[in-house]
């Protein structure tokens, strides 16, 4: 078996939706098709889900909203149109959305309807049978799933039939309905490729897999042909986005692969990603780099002679909304690099100054103007000789690297330089290590 899960872009008009039935019904094995809802059908349209989001926010501060949601009923209506579908059940169920926005139902309730309005008509389209995620996932107050939605989803499966399921929620154990984060139909096809043991998790998109860089900066960047469930995540924690992070645990538990593939070109072989791969061939799997970053640093004389004072100082940066996201400490002082927005226009001049006042530290320096760059690719960041590589390759380009980080992970190495640098860093390292 089968799970697809498709994009809002793979799915935002009738035409689109058309391509989806012919990829689903050109292999047997695809038999559960998880749907996100309309995304933009170019760069100024909006996605159904932000449509949403407005209209449950105009509702909150007692604004009218049905203008707005007229737009939603005309976008779900005339795609049902085109593609010859009844529009009775969806304009029943969008009658009801807009009844439960003017009760003042939550955020979640609103935004997941999109999917669920997606399903329905999709299911209609293709004669295949909708499955509700509200019942049959359990999302826990942490964001983690409840451990019994895998057995309950493999419960309501027949393996014989056919079936549409609406991504990016579930309800919590009380029964409200609970969204994930953005882009969270990803977890969906996860969760359901994971409970019905499937062969394979087809995550359908609008570009031919993952990119070895970022084609904005490399414009002819390679796509990757197989990579591992690790550098996937190490790719993500550095600002690439073509998987949603949180995706990669119920399907890493299962070992069951994912193809990232292209809905406008299912021809092409896409991006694999595996348990774990050799990679005595292709030993890096990408370069990332992701910009705006602070850097924080901290000096006292026998400053972890104090006992707790790492985890007191770090506390300390948590109320202040700080989560570092790379850090070390010697003798006598800590450096930390933190996303800048994580912090309140204002409010970044005075960490170091706080802190001083509260730790009686000897310096505190607070900079902004920084990115992460990072290698990636199994036993990379264990491997010396490469790592030496990346500094002469970056030096030779006068780029340079004010911190870096290597054998925490074996997978990654992680490159710290100047915000004015980031793309360059990137050119510098496609060049020299991947092309
Ligand atoms: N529709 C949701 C979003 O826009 C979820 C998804 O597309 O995966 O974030």
């Amino acid at each position: 078996m089968i799970v697809c899960k498709f994009g809002g872009t793979s799915l935002c008009d009738a035409s689109q939706i058309k391509k989806v039935s012919s990829i689903l019904n050109s292999d047997s094995r695809r038999s559960i098709v998880i749907v996100s809802a309309p995304g933009k059908r170019d760069k100024t349209d909006t996605k159904v889900t932000d449509m949403l989001y407005n209209c449950h926010s105009l509702a909150q501060r007692a604004i009218p909203f049905l203008k707005q949601f007229d737009e939603i009923t005309f976008r779900f209506t005339s795609i049902a149109k085109e593609l010859g579908v009844h529009t009775d059940k969806i304009e029943e169920a969008l009658n009801d959305i807009a009844f439960h926005i003017e009760q003042g139902v939550t955020a979640d309730y609103v935004a997941s309807r999109g999917e669920f309005l997606n399903a329905l008509l999709i299911s209609e389209f293709l004669g295949w049978e909708l499955l509700d995620a509200a019942q049959l996932i359990v999302i826990n107050e942490d964001g983690s799933i409840d451990e019994n939605t895998y057995h309950t989803i493999a419960m309501a499966i027949d393996p014989d039939k056919k079936y549409v399921f609406p991504g990016f929620y579930g309800s919590t154990k009380e029964g409200e309905i609970k969204t994930f984060s953005r882009g969270g139909s990803d977890i969906t096809g996860s969760i359901v490729a994971r409970s019905v043991g499937a062969e394979l998790y087809e995550n359908w998109t609008d570009v031919s897999g993952i990119f070895m860089a970022d084609p904005r900066i490399i414009s002819d960047a390679k796509v990757i042909d197989s990579i591992s469930y690790r550098e996937v995540r190490e790719l993500a924690a550095v600002g690439f986005n073509v998987f949603h992070e949180e995706a990669i645990a119920p399907v890493r538990q299962a070992s069951i692969p994912i193809r990232v593939k292209n809905t406008n070109r299912p021809e092409d072989q896409g991006t694999v990603i595996v348990p774990s791969r050799d990679a005595s061939q292709n030993p890096l799997a990408g370069v990332t780099v992701k910009t705006g970053y602070c850097r924080l640093s901290v000096e006292k004389l026998m400053l972890f002679k104090q006992n707790g004072i790492r985890e007191r100082l770090e506390n300390t940066l948590h109320t202040m909304g700080v989560f570092p996201e790379l850090s070390a400490f010697n003798i006598d002082s800590i450096i930390w690099f933190f996303p800048s927005s994580q912090v309140a226009n204002g409010l970044l001049e005075s960490i170091a100054s706080l802190l001083n006042k509260e730790f009686a530290l000897d310096d505190a320096v607070c900079e902004t103007g920084f990115a992460l760059a990072a290698v990636v690719g199994e036993g990379f960041g264990k491997n010396i000789k490469k790592i030496s590589h990346v500094y002469t390759a970056l030096q030779q380009h006068s780029i340079h690297v004010v911190f870096s980080s290597f054998g925490i992970s074996k997978t990654a190495g992680i490159f710290v330089v100047s915000e004015s640098q980031a793309h360059d860093t990137v050119k510098v390292l496609y060049e020299d290590l991947l092309r």
